[in-house]
């Protein structure tokens, strides 16, 4: 490998010998006969008491000393299965290696040949079912950090005058329109950008960032961290036109018309999915988008210096069992409620949020009701919720997702008191653009037909991300991004065939 592998004594327990790995790195590689620890380092996060009383970021970063003390614990393996794991194949040794021999503008460059938006994906990313679930520290021990390594380099990076500027190829005269600026759009945006295409960001919000900015809140990724990012896929040469409602404004023909040579859709699934039960259009039941946009992008927590108001419920239930349903529940306890629940239909282990959120949520006192389901929920003479009943559930067989189904138990129906629901059950794409563009074949779920290149069934139309999946997460749209922007640039290189 070349380069000096540095490992760190600690006096925490659990060492290992670094010879039990060499069958996994390749052996000979490395002149080394020091240890292991099995144990990863912790990074800092605001104490529960102090962080439910604020918006500010709970997890606090490593610093220099602890990142490099984690980065030790890389046996820098030769066939990596850590990179197997990313879905945008991010050079995970190499940047590490770069990290912890000081060498900075290395790590970041190592990063970002990959992955144009790290500090987002090094806080939100679900790494211990991607990479870290991979890593062959975790068959004897604690895996390797990644996460939070690819932070600490994104925001070292943040903290320095000048920022990294990827490598750009030489203009080729081709336009492309991105329409969305999620991390899909994103990360095709930068990547066609590098190609030497001129990119033009479509963007229906006030702001850029999609989910990013109005779903994810403050606590957990900073808005200044995604707009930094932003600012670096511009710093590539991409435009980003706000404000602007693709399929109203101007119609995907017109973009041809206009003089685009191609389309990326990365328009996300940002509309609300309900329960369908007597009594959801009660004020004070809210849908997560709604709820969650207003206290982030309009930022409602800070009303009335921002204009925008939200109900600070003090008896609250969220339900549903993911991220989303994990930071309304945050936020609400964040906006002064005396208690939250998240009501969910399964059991803890089928909860598809991340495990970090969910800890962190059961640390600042979320209270659990697994296996419950609301049925209806009713109001006060004036139309504010009251009460909402539930049912108990209990598991049956697998599903068609392969979990358990949850069946009601009988006579198990009685009411609780509540005085605001948020109801986190899901999205699904909103239908405008697909509406206005007979050419685009839509599936039963309304998310867009595409094949394993991203196109779509209109001649020139990429599309990727949660609109072809439907909801799911950042690194999985900043995936289907690269694959669409790959084949992109092919095609509009070699004006290749349509099929
Ligand atoms: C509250 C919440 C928390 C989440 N937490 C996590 C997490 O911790 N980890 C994780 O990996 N994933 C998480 N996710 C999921 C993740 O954010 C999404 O999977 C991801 O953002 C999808 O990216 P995208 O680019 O496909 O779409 P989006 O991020 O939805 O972006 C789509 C963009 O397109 C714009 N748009 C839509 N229609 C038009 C139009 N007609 N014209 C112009 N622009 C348009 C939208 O305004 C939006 O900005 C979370 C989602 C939510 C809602
Ligand atoms: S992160 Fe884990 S799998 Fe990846 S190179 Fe390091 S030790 Fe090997």
């Amino acid at each position: 490998m070349g380069h000096e592998l540095i490992f760190c004594e600690s006096d925490r327990q659990s060492l290992i010998y670094y010879q039990s790995f060499l069958a996994f790195r390749g052996a000979g590689a490395v002149e080394m006969s020091s240890k292991i620890d099995l144990n990863r380092v912790e990074m800092p996060k605001q104490s529960p008491d102090k962080r439910k009383g604020n918006f500010q970021e709970v997890a606090l970063g490593y610093s220099s000393e602890l990142a490099k003390t984690e980065a030790n614990r890389c046996i820098q393996c030769k066939k990596p299965k850590c990179v197997e794991g990313c879905p945008v194949g991010v050079e995970i040794p190499n940047f590490i290696c770069a990290l912890r021999k000081g060498d900075m503008p290395g790590a970041v460059m190592a990063l970002k040949r990959k992955n144009s938006l790290p500090g987002i994906c090094g806080r939100v990313c679900p790494q211990e079912v991607q990479c870290e679930s991979r890593c062959v520290l975790g068959k004897k021990g604690a895996p390797i950090a990644i996460g939070r390594l690819e932070r600490y380099v994104a925001d070292w990076e943040l903290g320095q005058k000048e920022r990294t500027k990827g490598d750009v190829l030489l203009p080729t005269g081709k336009r492309v329109a991105v329409v969305g600026s999620g991390p899909a759009g994103l990360t095709v945006a930068a990547d066609m950008a590098k190609f030497g295409h001129k990119v033009t960001i479509f963007e229906a919000l006030h702001d850029g960032g999609g989910v990013l900015v109005y779903g994810i809140p403050e606590f957990r990724l900073p808005k200044g961290i995604v707009r930094s990012e932003i600012e670096y896929v511009k710093s590539l040469g991409a435009e980003l036109e706000l404000d602007c409602v693709v399929g109203r404004q101007v119609q995907i023909d017109g973009l041809f018309k206009e003089g685009y040579d191609a389309v990326f859709l990365g328009i996300g699934a940002g509309a609300p999915r309900f329960l369908n039960v007597p009594g959801e259009n009660l004020s004070g039941v809210y849908s997560a988008n709604e709820y969650l946009t207003r206290v982030n992008l309009m930022k409602a927590y800070r009303f009335p210096e921002y204009d925008t108001p939200i109900k600070k419920g003090k008896k609250v239930a969220v339900v549903g069992g993911g991220n989303v349903a994990m930071d309304s529940a945050r936020s609400a306890m964040r906006l002064g409620a005396d208690e939250v629940h998240v009501i969910y239909r399964r059991s803890r282990e089928e909860m598809p949020a991340r495990l970090e959120e969910v800890e962190n949520a059961m640390e600042e006192g979320v209270i659990f009701d697994f296996l419950t389901n609301p049925v209806r929920f009713s109001g006060d003479e004036r139309g504010m919720v009251k009460v909402m009943n539930v049912v108990e559930m209990e598991l049956g067989e697998p599903d068609a997702s392969g979990r358990r189904s949850p069946c009601v138990k009988e006579s198990s129906e009685h009411p609780v008191d509540v005085d605001t629901v948020v109801i986190a059950v899901g999205t699904v794409p909103n239908p405008l653009i697909a509406a206005s563009t007979p050419e685009l074949k839509t599936t039963r779920r309304g998310t867009l037909v595409v094949d394993e290149r991203c196109r779509t069934t209109m001649k020139g139309v990429w599309a990727g991300g949660d609109i072809t999946s439907g909801g799911a997460t950042v690194i999985s749209a900043m995936g289907a991004g690269k694959t669409a922007a790959a084949d992109m640039n092919d095609w509009l290189k070699n004006d290749g065939k349509w099929s």
